[in-house]
């Protein structure tokens, strides 16, 4: 074994000492000599190298396939390979969730993983599954190409979030999978900062279509023309090329069997919100007119929609007042926020049928299912947004920040549970170790009547007469002594919050403050339904699939539509649901720095997101228990070198027999227990020694 101050250890499991600033150091010496990857146990860490590194080649895969985790340099592959294990030798859905803040490499690693899978698969070269793991691999392009952005953070931000089951045969390959999606960003499509960009379609289409199909979708290809791609001032990105992306992504689309009509009908969505974004606004007296007519006529074509229905739906709305129905004319301020609300509504529904044209192409093929049904497992994987904290947080953040509590909470129960079930099936006695319980933040969001989101959504019934600020003071209220919850300085070194404005949820990884401004709209998350009924007019089934509800007629009472934060909430637990019915396997993403370079390693910042991801406390958990397990044959074969009574075999009775022998000689009988398959010892320094012992004879 290399010595600690070289490489630093593999295992953080293994250091002398457990504080933060030990652990960040040893990721930060492992960091400068290329090793990105770190241990917590089964829990492995990845440091974004931003570079591309030489790790995972056929040579790679061949070391990790069918190891344990133990057996090699911390690696990504030997995670894919403990979940695709645990699927094929022991039947059990298996999952890896992967966290981490923006840019931190939690996409790459999703791909890795999946890259992984499909090489160590179908050996028998099976044409059917080899055109299953091309749709799955694939399939990345198409929902990288409309949900993801160039942020100021990462070049390719994914600007949703992903679960995505692979499903296996009986003989452990690929034959099929499915996606959910979960809360697309879709303010950036009406508004993006300084220095960020749109979703990167709009680009694409802009760079790579044809001159032909331009023309007869009425775009120029410049894009500095239109409004809704320019606002971050910088549509150029070095690392992109929005042309050869176009290609691939009409390459994939044909791979995953979208029609040539169903292909025409995104693109043709796509430039509708382009030209949608350029339309403005003028007050002719009473009046409110559209300024350039001429682009009502475009995107009436291009959405295969009635010209005057445009209009209408744009400059007013019909109302129904006791049974009558009349025409009310926008102000210009309505009329700009209700198209802005129409094209990102537009384009939300566009991702979603995206998606789940995917889902149709990497379905389970029905005589797969027939035949190979009962034997199905599932390895799931999470790529989803990690914690945020900006200068100025909003209800985003907040859906965010909830939705990492959920998967904190997840990790508390299944890692604690798994271990006590695994001494428990051994035999061993352990003690409980204490940790901090985020259920009650969980709970402070969701409770019903109680929690945050019911709050939000009591007030939504009101809209009109309630307002952010009197939605706050109800939590006031009701939250007032809620250890999570504030609206005021609670102690001299506390943040002032500006009253009437600010609350402070205080979530597992810090303290938040978010401003209530806005938090009311975008919980209702509104949409006139002249919008819904001009789309569902539409006569490409496509356009008019995407709108059910404008099915609906104006008198008609309907059912109030569940609010933003009941709908994340809901698919929040869901996931939670799907999840802890797998095994788990996690990835915990960490940027370096802030500049995308792949030498510098910013102590303060990698510091900031061990404390969020609670790493030390992961470690202290793994550390109080037993640090290390392994069964009696696997160790035995590994360290029987060490002892004369075992080496070269032992002869003397079973592989336990053989691994108690060895470890009284060698003097470590206090620091271990014997379950009934596996070997449990309690410090790492055991297994350091081991190791060195080992190594020395090597
Ligand atoms: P996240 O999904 O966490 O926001 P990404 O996975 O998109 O972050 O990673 C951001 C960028 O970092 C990638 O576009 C790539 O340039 C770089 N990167 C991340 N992981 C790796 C890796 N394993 N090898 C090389 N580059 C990487
Ligand atoms: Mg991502």
């Amino acid at each position: 074994m290399a010595s600690y101050d070289e490489v630093g250890v593999g295992d953080s499991v293994l250091l002398n000492e457990i504080s933060t600033a030990s652990f960040v150091e040893n990721i930060r010496i492992r960091f400068n000599n290329g090793r990105i990857y770190t241990y917590i146990g089964e829990v492995c860490v990845s440091i974004n190298p931003y570079t591309s590194v030489k790790l995972y080649g056929p040579d790679y895969v061949q070391q990790y396939k069918g190891r344990e985790i133990f057996e090699r340099p911390p690696h990504i592959f030997a995670i894919a390979d403990a979940a695709y294990k645990a699927m094929k030798r022991r039947g059990r859905d298996s999952c890896i969730v992967i966290s981490g803040e923006s840019g931190s490499g939690k996409t790459e690693a999703s791909k890795i993983i999946m890259k992984y899978i499909a090489a160590v698969t179908n050996v028998a070269g099976q044409s059917e599954i080899e055109r299953v793991k091309n749709v799955l691999l694939k399939s990345n392009s198409v929902l990288e190409a409309f949900g993801n952005a160039k942020t100021n953070r990462n070049d390719n931000s994914s600007r949703f979030g992903k679960y995505m089951d692979i499903n296996f045969d009986f003989k452990g390959d690929p034959i099929g999978g499915h996606i959910e999606n979960y809360l697309l960003e879709k303010s950036r499509v009406v508004l993006q900062q300084k220095g960020e960009r749109n979703f990167h379609a709009f680009y694409q289409l802009l760079a790579g279509a044809s001159d032909s199909d331009l023309s007869k979708m009425k775009l120029k290809r410049d894009v500095s023309k239109y409004h809704f791609v320019n606002q971050g001032g910088s549509p150029r990105v070095d690392s992109i090329s929005d042309k050869a992306d176009y290609k691939a992504v009409i390459s994939a689309f044909g791979i995953l069997g979208f029609s040539p009509a169903t292909i025409d009908s995104i693109w043709r969505t796509v430039a509708a919100i382009l030209h949608l974004g350029n339309l403005e606004f003028v007050q002719d007296g009473d009046a409110l007119k559209i300024k350039n007519k001429e682009l009502t006529r475009i995107i009436a074509d291009l959405l295969t929609v009635k010209e005057e229905e445009v209009v209408r739906a744009l400059v007013g709305r019909v109302i129904a007042a006791r049974g009558e129905v009349m025409d009310k004319s926008h102000t210009k301020i309505e009329a700009e926020q209700a198209k802005n609300a129409f094209a990102k509504a537009i384009y939300e529904r566009l991702f979603s049928t995206i998606v789940s044209h995917v889902n149709t192409a990497i379905q389970v093929r029905d005589e797969e299912q027939s035949s190979r049904y009962r034997y199905m497992t599932v390895i799931g994987v999470l790529d989803i947004y990690g914690f945020e904290v900006f200068e100025r947080n909003s209800f985003e953040q907040f859906c965010i920040n909830y939705c990492n509590e959920k998967l904190q909470q997840l990790f508390i129960e299944l890692v604690l549970k798994q271990e006590q079930e695994e001494y428990l099936r051994e035999g061993i006695e352990w003690q409980k170790i204490d940790y901090f319980n985020n259920q009650i933040i969980c709970d402070l969001v969701e409770q019903n009547h109680q929690g945050i989101i019911a709050i939000l959504d009591e007030g939504c019934l009101n809209v009109g007469k309630i307002t952010d600020e009197l939605c706050l003071e109800a939590m006031e209220n009701k939250l007032k002594t809620h250890k999570h919850f504030t609206t005021r300085k609670l102690s001299p070194s506390d943040k002032e919050l500006k009253h009437v404005e600010e609350f402070r949820v205080k979530h597992y990884a810090g303290d938040v403050i978010y401003n209530i401004k806005g938090f009311l709209e975008k919980n209702k998350d509104s949409l006139f339904q002249d919008f819904k009924r001009l789309m569902y007019s539409s006569s490409d089934p496509m356009v008019s699939g995407m709108w059910p509800e404008g099915a609906t007629s104006i008198t008609a009472t309907t059912k109030r539509p569940l609010t933003a934060g009941t709908l994340f909430k809901n698919s929040m637990v869901s996931l939670v649901k799907t999840l802890a019915s797998k095994e788990p396997y996690y990835v915990r993403c960490i940027k370096p720095n802030e500049q995308k370079s792949p030498v510098i390693f910013d102590v303060e910042r990698v510091t900031h997101q061990v404390n969020y991801l609670g790493l030390v406390e992961n470690v202290r958990v793994r550390r109080a228990g037993f640090s290390h397990r392994q069964p009696y044959d696997r160790f035995l074969r590994r360290y029987k070198m060490i002892s004369q009574y075992t080496w070269p075999n032992f002869h003397g009775g079973s592989d336990m027999q053989g691994t108690k022998i060895l470890m009284e000689e060698q003097g470590f009988s206090q620091d271990v227990k014997y379950g009934k398959t596996k070997i449990f010892i309690r410090s790492p320094q055991t297994l350091f020694a081991l190791e060195e012992g080992r190594a020395r004879l090597l």
